[in-house]
């Protein structure tokens, strides 16, 4: 196991296995058991990959370390890391819950409303 599997998988426990931003429930390695219960599809049980995410990007210096890293879902990762000027974390996840409130995240899924 690398490093950064491990802090990842320390993050996740400490999260109890929620994303960081959006707080979706996420697997680590098998998708099984939160397909079924949610009843996601495999490409949408993809999108809650439990991925290590570093706070500060790794393309600014963002070390692999534990103040670093969090658990995040694939989903929440991939977006935040795809903008030309990724938000600061912060900043990221109200994005992200307001985006939710609306129905505009993680479309389709809507695992949070299950939860509720
Ligand atoms: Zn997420």
């Amino acid at each position: 196991m690398t490093n950064l599997q491990s802090l990842r998988q320390q993050a996740a426990r400490r999260q109890s296995l929620r994303c960081y931003y959006c707080e979706c429930p996420m697997w680590e390695r098998d998708a099984t058991t939160l397909s079924a219960s949610f009843g996601l599809s495999k490409a949408q049980a993809n999108l809650l990959r439990c991925t290590a995410e570093h706070l500060r990007p790794k393309s600014e210096g963002g070390p692999a370390n534990r103040t670093n890293i969090v658990a995040a879902c694939l989903f929440c990762n991939r977006t935040r890391h795809k903008a030309k000027n990724p938000r600061c974390p912060e900043s990221y996840k109200k994005y992200v819950r307001k985006r939710m409130q609306r129905g505009r995240w993680l479309t389709g899924l809507f695992v949070f409303r299950t939860l509720e």
